[in-house]
């Protein structure tokens, strides 16, 4: 038998229940009020982490692309003969029926240092190390496609060169005569960087293209072989700190473009801020920006340069540095506007070897600008200047097995 308080349990039972719905409703209710445009908005960001890690999906994989080309490359190959640590070959010079002669730059430089050297019995010419020129693959560790593909035109090439006539001429004839010169001079920078890690400094007589970026060429430099030796360096060595140390008279600005932002790469640029390339977008990515003007003088300017090496030496402890050692400092350069002296040249080049000789880094030194028939022969006296001050060894050890 039920008692009243059951009774009335049975009466209560429904409306508990239905309260108990209401409850459930209204909690459903506040649920999807507060709760759905958070999980909406976890969607959204779910989907757009989605779509951005589709986008860097290519960045992913053009850096496995990069990485492969590097392993493939022959341009990193063993030195099995006594050899001496620089770098030439007598396909780097450009040789083109005279008209080479329209341009200011003396374009067979290179073979008169290697000359002076050989001549005077400071190197033997069979310790020279030959390199191999870089392939398409190879270019591509840095270049873009569009832009190699933009020097199938006679006409570009003759904008980056500044040679007007060379527009006119058969794209074969102008790759023959002067692209695959540059590319064997880019093949000796990016070996330098091997030998310099396994001898502590290497020397390529050419290359130094510093104006040339991944997708953009200027100022007699059709490719970036600053850009592609660091690339090379870093994947073949595993390093992360690389120097660059640019002294030629003008500025830097396809390195500087190639690196911006990139904490791996420090930049010094010594230059004269009133001559080409007048590029403030890359000035923006010089680490450290030392300006010379126009008129400065030998004195004045290796002060500035002691100055530069000791805060660079405070500021970053490169495992590799590049120099770029142009020569159109000198007084009487047609384009560098500064008045420095040959033997101020060599004081310089002295200066920057024995900053990498005291704190042992490897060092990599291209040649660069240059624009006078004399700058052969001031980078020879640097060379031999370099020699007797015992901060490079010109005698044939290195490959001896
Ligand atoms: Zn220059």
């Amino acid at each position: 038998m039920l008692s009243p308080h059951s009774h009335m349990k049975i009466r209560v039972m429904p409306k508990t229940t239905e309260s108990i719905r209401n409850l459930c409703k209204s909690t459903l209710y506040l649920f999807l009020t507060f709760v759905s445009p958070f999980i909406l908005y976890r969607c959204i960001r779910f989907l757009s982490m989605y779509s951005s890690s589709s986008t860097s999906a290519p960045k992913t994989d053009a850096e496995i692309l990069r990485r492969k080309r590097i392993e493939k490359s022959k341009l990193y190959f063993d030195i099995t003969t006594p050899k001496v640590p620089i770098i030439y070959s007598s396909y780097y010079d450009i040789r083109f029926f005279g008209i080479e002669k329209l341009h200011p730059f003396d374009s067979s430089k290179w073979d008169r240092i290697r000359g002076f050297l050989i001549s005077e019995g400071h190197l033997d010419k069979n310790s020279i190390v030959e390199p191999f020129e870089a392939s398409t693959d190879d270019l591509l560790v840095v270049h873009t496609e569009a832009y190699l593909n933009s020097l199938n035109n006679s006409v570009n090439v003759a904008m980056i060169t500044e040679v007007p006539p060379l527009a006119i001429l058969p794209n074969w004839l102008v790759r023959m005569k002067v692209l695959s010169p540059f590319r064997r001079q880019v093949g000796g920078t990016i070996l330098a960087a091997k030998l310099a890690k396994e001898q502590g400094w290497a020397i390529n007589v050419g290359g130094g293209f510093h104006h040339c970026s991944s997708g953009r060429g200027g100022g007699f430099c059709a490719y970036a072989d600053i850009s592609l030796c660091i690339h090379f360096a870093f994947f073949r060595f595993t390093i992360s700190r690389v120097m660059i140390i640019d002294l030629d008279a003008h500025q830097g600005n396809g390195h500087e473009m190639d690196f911006a932002g990139d904490g791996r790469v420090y930049i010094l640029d010594m230059y004269n801020p009133d001559i080409y390339p007048f590029d403030l977008t890359a000035r923006n990515y010089i680490k450290q920006k030392v300006e010379v003007a126009t008129g400065t003088t030998t004195d004045g300017y290796l002060k500035e340069l002691d100055k530069a090496l000791r805060v660079a030496r405070d500021n970053f402890a490169p495992e590799l540095i590049i120099y770029n050692a142009g020569t159109d400092i000198l007084d009487g350069d047609p384009l560098g506007g500064l008045k420095i002296s040959p033997d101020g040249v060599a004081q310089r080049d002295e200066k920057v070897f024995r900053f990498a000789r005291e704190r042992n880094i490897p060092l990599v030194m291209v040649t660069s600008g240059g624009y006078m028939k004399t700058s052969a022969r001031v980078v020879a006296d640097s060379i031999i200047n370099l020699s007797r001050k015992r901060l490079i060894d010109l005698s044939p050890r290195y490959g001896r097995r």
